[in-house]
């Protein structure tokens, strides 16, 4: 039975085995590698997956969600028309495509895979990710950092050991990371981040700069006309990557409004998100103690980091130019599906060993008797320290005569505890005394499997208290099993229908987006098109009404005058 590797992200998602001693990706129902991270629910409840849900962002915006991976673990919860779900649950619709597709693929059951996360990822997130595997069906054999894997794919191709700088630039996260691969071990030296910083940003600055231009468009275009206009930027933007320059171009009541866009002119729009992109990229080096001199390597990894102005910036920052002989969409899957080589014993490829780092600070709340700060926070172990590890701190009484002392726990990086993540509190009886006395000794203990141990000790006394901290929450399999079969009910379109669903989800969002000529020809094209689904049985009919719809959708898209016989689109 084969185990597939998964790059889960916040926009896209892929999926891929190890084959014939090389990692294959498994192409979707649509063909593609990319599965875009959206899930959306239709009137009738039925679950739409990938680019048919991405479809509907536009149009069922109340019915949609995506950037779901951001929030997985906290509670959050998404309302998709009538029913509620977790970020879990629409992680666990998009994994269960994945392993659909998979089974098509490779025509066999697939229970087991290996998916990767944000080396950022707390514990709690971590088993999150587990469970939406679990309850997509899918045993998770193993969760490995995402920087890890990029490294991996890179040291595969290449057979270089060294320090790599990853950098992984998606469409709403900027991860920055230091990964050493010598021989067989890979460590990740440091991580640094920035969970709101991507290439959605840089398509809003192109929609600011066109409603700058045309302030009209700004003031009169309802939402829905507005998320086009996005999607807009972010087409031109990925022309962006491929040519010097790009036309944006929408047409409001029967008038164009135009932006001409060159890399240079968005070089300069994106100093901001490229300064910010400094910012995560010193702070990376820093914590990883090295010199940017000492790094063998730069990686450009996510789909952000395409961007013609992101990799120079790179090399202008690091002196090194990116490499992207593996396609930054795909480098996370390609090794993933490595790791999986490994891990089903292919003997073509060497056995890696990963270690861990604790990518957040753990620490204390403690009173600055200089500030009168009662909320400062006193870290015992700072971020980016490898595990296990155990550190000890002292600390001292603050007030005459106090007989406990209360130990509030916090994991986070900020100076006030207030905006750092309480994980638990511990007390400790100790001798009345003078303030500052009294000496009050403490031990955290993290090891991988993410419990936290503190040991606290009085001095004067030798008395000990003691608590277990697990940073993970993990769901009875009972509970598992439930949430699964509750999931389960939910229907998905057949997978051969999907193609049809999706060039009716891009009509709808063409009638939504358009006026006029446009929207009338799409209604009715809509109109023959799924008469022509609900009536013919025969494959060539059916066949032929595809692709005729398929193209006025592709022209559409594209602003194509010539659907008008030569004249303005309205
Ligand atoms: P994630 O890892 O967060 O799932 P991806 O790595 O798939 O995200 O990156 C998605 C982002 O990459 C989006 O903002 C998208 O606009 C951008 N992107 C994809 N292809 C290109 C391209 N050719 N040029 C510029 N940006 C691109
Ligand atoms: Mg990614």
């Amino acid at each position: 039975m084969a185990l597939i590797g998964i790059d889960l992200g916040t926009t896209n998602s892929l999926c891929c085995v190890w084959r014939n001693g090389k990692c294959v990706l498994i192409p979707n129902s649509l063909g593609d590698y990319l599965t875009p991270s959206v899930v959306s629910a239709d009137e009738n409840g039925d679950i739409l997956v990938g680019k048919t849900a991405k479809e509907r962002l536009i149009s069922h915006p109340g019915h949609t969600a995506s950037s779901f991976k951001q929030f997985m673990g906290t509670g959050k919860v998404y309302i998709l028309g009538k029913k509620r779900f977790h970020p879990e649950d629409l992680s666990s619709m998009i994994l269960r495509r994945l392993k659909e597709d998979a089974e098509t693929f490779l025509d066999e059951d697939i229970t087991e895979a290996i998916i990767s996360v944000p080396a950022y990822f707390n514990n709690n997130q971590r088993s999150m990710t587990k469970l939406a595997g679990e309850l997509a069906g899918l045993r998770v054999e193993r969760i490995i950092n995402e920087p890890s894997a990029a490294a991996i794919a890179y040291q595969h191709a290449t057979g270089n050991d060294g320090f790599y700088l990853v950098v992984d630039f998606g469409g709403g996260t900027l991860d920055i990371s230091v990964v050493d691969i010598f021989e067989n071990i890979v460590d990740i030296i440091a991580v640094a981040g920035d969970n709101h910083l991507g290439g959605d940003d840089i398509d809003n600055i192109i929609v600011d700069a066109f409603y700058e231009l045309h302030p009209i468009l700004n003031q009169k275009l309802s939402p829905s006309e507005k998320a086009s206009v996005k999607k807009m930027a972010e087409q031109c933007k990925m022309n962006l990557t491929t040519s010097e320059q790009a036309l944006m171009v929408y047409v409001y009541k029967g008038k164009r409004y135009e932006l001409l866009l060159t890399n240079q002119i968005l070089l300069d729009l994106c100093a901001p998100i490229l300064a910010k992109i400094k910012l995560v990229l010193r702070r990376a080096l820093k914590d990883s103690s090295r010199s940017v001199n000492e790094i063998d390597a730069v990686i450009a990894v996510g789909g952000s980091g395409k961007m013609p102005i992101v990799q120079s910036f790179l090399m202008q920052l690091t002196g090194k130019a990116p490499l992207c002989s593996i396609d930054p969409d795909k480098a996370v899957a390609l090794g993933v599906g490595i790791v999986t080589g490994i891990k089903a014993r292919d003997a073509d490829i060497r056995d890696v060993v990963m270690t861990d780092i604790c990518p957040f600070t753990l620490g204390i709340r403690v009173f600055n008797r200089f500030t009168n700060d009662k909320n400062e926070y006193s870290p015992i172990i700072e971020r980016n320290t490898a595990l296990p590890v155990s550190r000890e701190r002292n600390y001292f009484t603050m007030h005459d005569l106090q007989t406990k002392v209360m130990i509030d726990i916090y994991q986070g990086e900020s100076l006030s505890v207030v905006n750092n993540l309480l994980l638990g509190q511990l007390e400790i009886s100790i001798p009345p005394a003078k303030a500052g006395e009294i000496t009050i000794s403490l031990r955290f203990s993290y090891d991988i499997n993410g419990i936290l141990e503190v040991d606290v000790r009085c001095e004067q006394t030798g008395d000990t208290e003691h608590v277990l901290i697990l940073t993970n929450k993990n769901l009875s399999s009972a509970e598992i099993t439930k949430r699964r079969q509750e999931l389960q009910k939910l229907k998905t379109p057949p997978r051969e229908q999907e193609e049809n669903r999706y060039l009716l989800e891009c009509g709808a969002r063409l009638f939504e987006e358009s006026t006029g000529q446009a929207r009338m020809l799409i209604q009715q094209e809509t109109i023959l098109f799924t008469s022509v689904l609900e009536n013919s049985g025969h494959p060539t009919e059916l066949e032929k009404a595809k692709n005729r719809f398929a193209q006025i959708v592709k022209l559409l898209d594209e602003g194509d005058d010539k659907l008008f016989f030569g004249g303005a689109a309205e």
